[in-house]
């Protein structure tokens, strides 16, 4: 059994981790700005902590009851593309101050183990014009992301390689890509892609028409959140320092996709094209690394987990 601190526990990823980490005996404790919507955080946790962590008083002072054996850092200011779009300035500052916080917490407190949330969004863009674009983990530097968003992903990977070679900590980080499932934002403007169509598609009247960010050719693959924390889990067992890629490497088109779930309603509706955030062209997960250093890749099939996601959002639009 392990003590294990998960910073974004209030949040999707978080909670799911947090479930599955206590349920295989260990001991949690999170770490949120807010408690978790859909799970009572004691359920999930031994000890939820409410506490904003872009403010280094309250970090640097915060005590935990047992001496912490692994990080999983996943606090992050966070969104679909309709939320980041425009805000590079406070997301950087958001998130930059939550990670220099943590990681001088964890030197501090002499904690080995910390893992950092890394995203696909730390790709430079200009590779990701072509079709099915297959990303390697390598391909990431020299660094050019999109947006302040994805700038926040390097900084924290670079304090992950500082703090391994300056202080011999053994970092961790991941690149997700696209995770997706139930327990997560589904509306109020921070949701993604999968959450947001599913909610549209929950909502609309049969004959109706949903409407899609910009032309449907959109590439992306989707990864299911009990994979994702599987992956987590895994690279945390590892020593290696570099980023993963957890994600599956099945590439759709944001209209295929579309498809997809309005053909999982039963519904008869028609997709209706219009401006709107879209990111880059296409983008895709290598697994060569995850596949060798984890001995794993993403089982949960596209169309299952869709079923799932679809049927939890259409039961929270007929509750609300
Ligand atoms: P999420 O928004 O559900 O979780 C992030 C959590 O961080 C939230 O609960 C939020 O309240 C918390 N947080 C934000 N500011 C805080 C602060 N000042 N103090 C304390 N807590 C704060 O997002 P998620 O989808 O669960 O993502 C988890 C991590 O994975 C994030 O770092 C995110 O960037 C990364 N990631 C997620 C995806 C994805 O598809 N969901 C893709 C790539 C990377």
């Amino acid at each position: 059994m392990k003590t294990i601190l998960i910073t974004g526990a209030g949040g999707f990823i978080g909670s799911h981790l947090a479930e599955r980490l206590k349920n295989e005996g260990n001991y949690i404790i999170g770490i949120d700005i807010k408690y978790p919507e859909f799970k009572n955080h004691l359920e999930i946790c031994n000890e939820f902590h409410i506490i904003d962590l872009r403010n280094q008083l309250d970090v640097a002072n915060f005590k935990t009851s047992k001496q912490v054996d692994q990080i999983y850092h996943l606090a992050a200011d966070m969104g679909g593309m309709g939320y980041v779009f425009g805000k590079d300035a406070q997301i950087l500052q958001n998130s930059g101050r939550i990670d220099l916080n943590i990681f001088d917490w964890a030197h501090k407190n002499n904690i080995n183990d910390i893992l950092f949330t890394s995203s696909a969004c730390r790709y430079p863009e200009e590779l990701q014009n072509g079709d099915d674009v297959m990303l390697k983990e390598d391909m990431a530097y020299p660094a050019a992301p999109q947006d302040g968003y994805g700038w926040e992903k390097i900084f924290g990977e670079l304090l992950c390689r500082f703090y391994h070679e300056n202080h011999n900590m053994n970092t961790h980080v991941v690149a997700f890509h696209n995770i997706y499932g139930e327990n997560g934002t589904w509306c109020g403007g921070k949701e993604k892609s999968p959450a947001a169509i599913c909610r549209k598609v929950a909502e609309a009247k049969d004959g109706e028409s949903i409407e899609i960010w910009g032309d449907g050719t959109q590439l992306r693959s989707y990864c299911h959140v009990s994979d994702a924390i599987e992956g987590l889990i895994r690279t945390m067992a590892t020593d290696f320092h570099s980023a993963i890629n957890i994600g599956t490497d099945r590439c759709i088109s944001i209209k295929d996709f579309t498809q997809m779930i309005i053909d999982i309603s039963g519904k008869n509706l028609t997709i209706k094209y219009v401006d709107g955030a879209i990111g880059v062209k296409s983008r895709n997960s290598d697994n060569t690394l995850s596949k060798q250093l984890l001995n794993w890749e993403p089982s949960v099939e596209l169309e299952t987990g869709m079923k799932v996601l679809y049927n939890w959002i259409l039961q929270q639009v007929e509750n609300k």
